[in-house]
């Protein structure tokens, strides 16, 4: 994206406005303000966008009023599926062009959505495919919000393996710095949250936001009033290791994230994960754990290692079991919780840092299912 040309504003959805604002937009256009509730019970409550479906709209008025307030925003290009179809990544492409990626992870107890919050990023996190390509715009609160209902719509209607289900979790953890986008990722975490038909009713509990650190925007958060959960994602305990691995550390050091952090803990009452991305040599000698031990100790903190899935042509790689192992029973040692945590979607790329879109490594032909969709996806 050249410096100096703005990008373009998706179209304005319903997804977009709080209820009061989507009662004034349905008046705009000359309907009764009731309108906007029968529309969002259809998107939120129903997952459908199809005017077909809207029964109890005037027949007349349907497709004039879905398209001014449910406008197709992503058009699915490419699902890839693995875990006998429980996981899936859909490539998204925007109305600008723009691309971006959402997975859907089926587990016995849950369902989880991980969603982009950008088209790419700009923290150039070197170890991290998506940072690699820099950013290209923010996502409007309806772009994230459409990944959500396009996999609960999936789920709910019996498409993924295991019958039909609702979606329970949404980790902010796609594409992009969530906090860099902050007015529509609260707006779209509101919408996520805020009851049926207001919005999709998942719990705040469900939700996690991460962030690599950004300081004054971790503290807004706090005040939001919202009981989401803060990731934070760490990666090393020393300035001097991650001003390399997250390059806003140079900016914003250790200390003061892990203060804003552990106000986000008091404000909430919610444990923050800790994510820590275990690369062979880099930041996983047993003394690096024994560091990151002493910053957490005593705090509401929990961390998840994940093993670094690497990239292509990457110097960076995954630690080695063993070393992962001593991280971890380090860690454990002092008391501090920690889990090694689940790659599911790394064989898809859909695993953290590996949400790249077109220039990522694609899955050789043959070696996972690629699903054509058609249907209509807000
Ligand atoms: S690791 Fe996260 S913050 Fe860093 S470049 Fe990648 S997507 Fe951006």
């Amino acid at each position: 994206m050249p410096a100096n040309r703005s990008p373009a504003r998706p179209p304005r959805h319903l997804a977009d406005l709080g209820p009061a604002e989507r009662r004034a937009a349905a008046a705009e256009l000359g309907g009764p303000a009731f309108r906007a509730d029968q529309l969002s019970r259809h998107y939120f409550g129903r997952l459908t966008d199809d005017p077909a479906e809207m029964t109890d709209l005037p027949a007349g008025s349907r497709d004039e009023l879905a398209g001014a307030l449910l406008p197709r925003l992503l058009t699915a290009e490419r699902e890839l599926a693995c875990d006998g179809g429980t996981t899936r990544k859909t490539l998204w492409r925007a109305f600008d062009g723009a691309l971006i990626e959402s997975v859907l992870m089926r587990y016995p107890d849950r369902i989880t959505m991980c969603v982009s919050s950008q088209a790419g990023c700009g923290m150039a996190c070197p170890f991290c495919a998506t940072g690699q390509a820099g950013l290209t715009r923010n996502l409007s609160a309806a772009e994230i919000v459409a990944q959500v209902v396009a996999g609960a719509r999936a789920v709910a209607r019996g498409t993924v393996p295991g019958g039909p289900g609702r979606v329970s979790n949404i980790v902010f953890m796609g594409m992009g710095e969530p906090l860099a986008n902050y007015a529509s990722v609260l707006r779209a975490v509101r919408r996520i949250t805020d009851p049926v038909p207001a919005g999709l009713g998942i719990s705040q509990r469900g939700v996690t936001v991460s962030t690599v650190g950004l300081v004054p925007a971790i503290g807004r958060l706090a005040g939001e009033g919202l009981a989401v959960r803060l990731a934070v994602s760490l990666h090393a305990p020393d300035d001097e290791l991650r001003d390399e691995l997250v390059p806003v550390n140079r900016r914003w050091k250790v200390a003061e994230v892990l203060e804003a952090a552990w106000g986000y803990a008091a404000a909430t009452g919610r444990r923050v994960s800790i994510e820590y991305a275990l690369i062979r040599d880099v930041n996983d000698q047993p003394w690096r754990a024994d560091a990151l031990a002493a910053l957490l100790a005593g705090r509401l903190a929990h961390v998840n290692l994940i093993p670094l899935n690497p990239t292509p042509g990457s110097r960076w790689t995954a630690s080695t079991p063993a070393a992962m192992a001593e991280f971890e029973a380090r860690l454990a040692a002092r008391g501090v919780p920690v889990t090694v945590r689940d790659t599911r979607g790394s064989q898809i790329d859909g695993a953290c840092g590996q949400l790249a879109g077109p220039a990522g490594r694609r899955p050789p032909a043959g070696e996972l299912p690629a699903l054509q969709i058609s249907a209509r996806v807000p």
